[in-house]
């Protein structure tokens, strides 16, 4: 099934659902960074972790960036999404491999550690809005939960999973129910909610079953009153780097830098953290940068 977003609401309108299906993403990520398992899962409910806050942002162009530092063997995770159903993100260290945990599970809290969960929201205009919380179990799911709830004083559960063998990501999503403030103090629906969503045993497990996110949901909601909006958001990874922007990069170097690179290197070698691509500036066009830096010094 394609990488794909729905939304619809509940109760009146008290519950907001998001539901993804981050798979072919997912995968994308795997190997254009070579992951792991363990941090291909990070990544993976990092990414679907974005991708569901982001949904509910309002003008054109918002983004949400989420960043884990935690003191494990990953290192950090950085993951870009966007309202228009992009995504993009690496992790510090993309081989380490840690035997499963107690359950049998990838231990991705084992490999993130503990530290801190940095989110930065931007609308579209203005500065953009940002705050940390402490990470809880470093699992990514209880993480962004937390951030929700006490950063941003939204009552919310959140699931999220990847399932990755050595065939690969073959099922990675996620689901974000939230109770809206004109339902918040509707402890009964907050409680009916809370034991529903637990009694779940992950999300990849239902598409495992063959089961589409309109069902997912018809499931969770169906006796209280869903309604499923018309469109699916397709969802895809999605870098805007460019060779133009790599350039501009590298004129920030100054001239001096730039011919020492041309004697030493015959050029220069750029990686986008975020993608992986490769861009490579061969001395014609280090020297049409030092060129540039001339002509606008000579013009100020
Ligand atoms: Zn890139």
């Amino acid at each position: 099934m394609a990488d794909q977003l729905i939304r619809g609401t509940a109760a009146e309108g008290g519950i907001r659902a998001v539901g993804a299906i981050t798979t072919r993403l997912t995968e994308e990520a795997r190997q254009r960074h070579q992951l792991s398992y363990v941090a291909s899962a990070a990544l993976g409910r990092t990414m679907v972790s974005g991708l569901l806050m982001a949904s509910s942002m309002k003008r054109p162009g918002s983004r949400v960036n989420i960043r884990v530092k935690g003191d494990g063997p990953l290192g950090g995770i950085l993951v870009d999404a966007g309202l228009d159903g992009t995504v993009r993100g690496y992790v510090e260290n993309s081989a380490i491999e840690l035997p499963p945990n107690g359950q049998g599970k990838l231990d991705v809290g084992g490999a993130v550690g503990s530290g801190y969960l940095y989110v930065v929201r931007d609308i579209g205009y203005g500065y953009p809005y940002s705050s940390t919380v402490e990470l809880v179990s470093g699992e990514i799911g209880d993480d962004v939960t937390n951030y929700l709830v006490r950063s941003e004083q939204t009552p919310s559960a959140l699931i999220v999973g990847v399932f990755v063998d050595k065939s690969g990501v073959t099922a990675a999503g996620g689901l974000l129910l939230q109770i809206l403030p004109k339902a918040a103090r509707d402890d009964a629906l907050v409680e009916k909610l809370e034991s529903r969503v637990s009694a779940l045993t992950g999300f990849t497990p239902l598409l495992q079953a063959g089961k589409t996110l309109p069902e997912i949901f018809q499931d969770l909601l169906g006796d209280m009153n869903l309604s499923i909006f018309p469109e699916t958001q397709m969802l895809r990874f999605h870098c805007g780097c460019s060779f133009d922007r790599v350039l501009g990069a590298l004129k920030m170097l100054g001239e001096d830098e730039l011919q020492d690179m041309i004697v030493k290197d015959d050029g220069a070698e750029a990686t986008c953290d975020f993608c992986g691509t490769v861009y490579q500036a061969n001395k014609d066009h280090l020297s049409q940068l030092i060129f540039d830096l001339q002509a606008e010094s000579s013009a100020t």
